[in-house]
């Protein structure tokens, strides 16, 4: 076992002598080159990807961390989880742990070893331990369903993921309760050059026997699927692969409690998507002379039809014609025809990944009532900037926009403010201060994202002017310029410069599933349609529109954000080494940027000058009285004098301690830790 003796270059970058952004990468570069590819800046963990397998994560190194604490060992994703792990338990306070960092930076990766980590420490009764299961086979299955290769990511996630694990009194997981921000879905019908589609899709073609291929009207063959082709068809996962990972994810529903005939209708779902997607259109003309469409390949519709258990005439003219307020029908022509048939594929998938949210949401929640504690992980995706960007990269990154502001918030602005108030000295940090591209996407009535739902922008081109008349002359924001493309705007964010086509952003952002197909759908005797359709109850006529996307993610971002201003945050930042996906590859100037972007400089240098740790002297008499044993004098005064008292018979250099006007400031992590190691002694 490591000890911090062994360890190459500066550990905690806040010992780092001199502290400049050359010596604090050069430092992630000589521990990175000896796989040591974690590094504190003070409390927050700084993890490089490695991108090749290293022995850290074993039981015996969980074991390790729960008994030494952190600060004696080695930087580590434990020490996090561990440190997360005993506030809980020992302060009854929540807890959260923000995983962030670009695509492909490791978010993913730490998250489920924060939850290994949790797996390992917690009981092993037999109730405990079917919790737990639950937890790791959620995550497993929402890989599956949420998760997609990328250009920059192989297992990208393309959805946002919060998991919080409740625990009861004794450290055990109870339960817990996903929740999920925005799924790409757009990538079911359409993909990039270099991208693949959901895994689930090559995992069910690639695993189902062949009976169950049989029973869903599949194929093997992965070029039989429109919505799996692309340009180059280079799926980096071998078919062997997706077939071994088809045993992860049907283990994972059956030990979720899902049962066979369950499994089976999901997957019925996803054959129902791979089918729909291959319906082709043929112009044709209608008696009146309007261009009409025709299905060239019948027999697939006759197959999903079956698959849906409706009759094929119904699907088929729900697919093929419209019909106006007045009662009129209308046929559709062959690009009208073939939209219809994309949104039904992108609002099957999505909604199908909802329900599976909300089922396992059921499934692993508590069971017992009383008081309970969360340690949430929170996993989104990373801030994204491809060679196109649409819809998806804004929402993406309009979300990793929030998180750096309530990161920002929550470590160097709070810092400053809550030193002065306490009469404090402080030494200004200087850093971005996001809040301006936040306001710039979101204000009320002219952000970028507001713009969208105004009434009367029904296409690309009204909301593009919308942008350019309200955003012109933004610091962040560049609009209608000779240097940018057609239909387009440009946002300077906080981790680099994007600019967003505007093709398809106001129909992907509202749901425009025609009313006639939601009323098929719900028709269908399929036992999941009427709960992925209720609007097309045809008794309830006045199901209220789905909130658009771009609301919705701001709304539910908000209440998470709002969450967890009262918990105690841990920070994971994950940097990306290099864009090839290469272990050994180490881009200075790619880490330098995310380096940049992510302020750390200005964490380091805030936990050089500042306080780790600060606690109301009431608090911290209570919590540290025991320390002094018997030799507590009987003694009465303000709590204060209590506290100095205290700190006087402890052998803590005084330098380590600051009086504030109500709380004691403690300089380094370290000595918190020493402290709690003198009240378990
Ligand atoms: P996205 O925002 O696209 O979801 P991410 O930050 O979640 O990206 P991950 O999927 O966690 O990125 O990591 C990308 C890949 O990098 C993983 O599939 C794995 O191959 C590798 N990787 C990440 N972290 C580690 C690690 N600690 N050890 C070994 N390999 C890792
Ligand atoms: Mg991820």
């Amino acid at each position: 076992m490591l000890g911090l003796e062994h360890e190459v270059g500066a550990w905690d970058s806040v010992l780092l002598e001199p502290l400049t952004e050359d010596s604090f990468i050069a430092n992630l570069q000589q521990r990175f080159k000896r796989d040591h590819i974690y590094t504190y800046v003070g409390n927050v963990l700084v993890s490089v990807n490695p991108y090749k397998k290293l022995a850290l994560y074993s039981a015996d190194l969980v074991e390790a961390y729960v008994e030494r604490g952190p600060f004696q060992l080695p930087p580590h994703i434990y020490a996090i989880a561990g440190s997360a792990y005993r506030w809980l338990n020992d302060r009854n306070e929540d807890q959260c742990i923000i995983v962030t960092g670009e695509s492909g930076a490791g978010k993913t990766e730490a998250a489920r070893i924060v939850l290994q980590f949790l797996v390992l420490v917690s009981g092993n009764s037999p109730e405990v331990k079917l919790v737990k299961d639950r937890l790791v086979q959620a995550n497993t299955l929402l890989e599956a369903f949420g998760n997609a290769r990328t250009m920059k990511n192989d297992n990208a996630s393309r959805f946002g993921k919060f998991l919080d694990i409740e625990f009861d009194f004794k450290g055990d997981p109870i339960g817990g309760h996903l929740t999920h921000y925005f799924l790409d879905k757009s990538r079911v019908t359409s993909l990039a050059s270099c991208d693949r589609n959901f895994h689930v899709f090559y995992q069910l073609l690639s695993g189902a026997d062949i009976h169950l291929l049989k029973c869903l009207k599949l194929h093997r063959n992965v070029e039989q699927y429109s919505i799996l082709q692309t340009e180059t068809n280079q799926p980096t996962l071998s078919e062997e692969e997706d077939k071994n990972l088809f045993v992860y994810t049907r283990n994972a529903l059956e030990i979720l409690g899902f049962t066979n005939n369950d499994i089976i209708d999901i997957f019925r779902v996803i054959a129902i998507v791979l089918k729909l997607g291959n319906l082709q259109y043929v112009p044709c003309n209608n008696i009146d002379g309007t261009e009409g469409c025709s299905i060239n390949n019948d027999y697939e519709l006759f197959e999903v039809c079956e698959l849906l258990g409706i009759e094929h005439r119904w699907l088929q003219r729900a697919l093929t014609s419209r019909q106006f307020e007045d009662g009129i029908m209308t046929d559709l022509n062959a690009v009208d025809a073939a939209k219809i048939r994309d949104i039904l594929c992108k609002t099957l998938y999505s909604r199908l990944f909802t329900w599976l949210i909300h089922r396992i949401n059921d499934i692993i929640k508590a069971k017992s009532l009383g008081k309970r504690k969360v340690l949430g992980v929170l996993d989104l995706y990373g801030f994204e900037v491809f060679e196109e960007n649409g819809f998806e990269q804004l929402m993406i990154n309009f979300c990793n926009e929030k998180l750096h502001q309530f990161i920002t918030a929550a470590t160097l602005k709070e810092e400053q403010e809550e030193l002065v108030k306490e009469g404090l000295e402080w030494t200004k940090i200087e850093y971005f201060n996001n809040i301006v591209i936040c306001q710039l996407l979101e204000h009320d009535s002219h952000g970028v994202l507001s713009l969208l739902e105004e009434p009367h922008v029904q296409s690309d081109a009204a909301y593009l002017s919308r942008v350019e008349q309200c955003c012109a002359g933004h610091s962040h924001c560049l609009t209608a310029d000779a240097t940018l493309p057609s239909h387009s705007f440009q946002i300077r964010h906080y981790a680099g410069t994007v600019t967003y086509r505007v093709h398809g952003f106001v129909e992907k952002n509202r749901d425009t599933l025609p009313k006639e197909v939601s009323r098929v759908m719900f028709r269908c005797d399929h036992p999941i349609m009427q709960a992925l359709f209720p609007e097309g109850n045809p008794k309830r006529c006045n199901v209220k529109r789905p909130i658009s996307e771009s609301m919705q993610i701001q709304v539910s971002l908000n209440a998470l954000l709002k969450s967890l201003a009262v918990r105690q945050v841990h920070y994971i930042r994950c940097l990306k080494p290099n864009e090839l996906k290469q272990p050994r590859i180490f881009e200075i100037a790619l880490i330098q940027h995310q380096v940049r972007y992510l302020g750390l400089i200005a964490t380091v240098q805030m936990w050089r000058t500042g306080y780790c740790y600060r606690l109301p002297y009431i608090q911290f008499l209570c919590r540290y009285k025991m320390v002094c044993g018997n030799t507590w004098p009987r003694w009465r005064g303000s709590p204060i004098e209590g506290v100095s008292v205290l700190l006087r018979s402890l052998p803590i250099p005084s330098a380590e301690f600051t009086f504030g006007r109500t709380k004691l400031f403690v300089r380094s992590p370290r000595t918190v830790f020493e402290l709690e190691d003198f009240r378990r002694a």
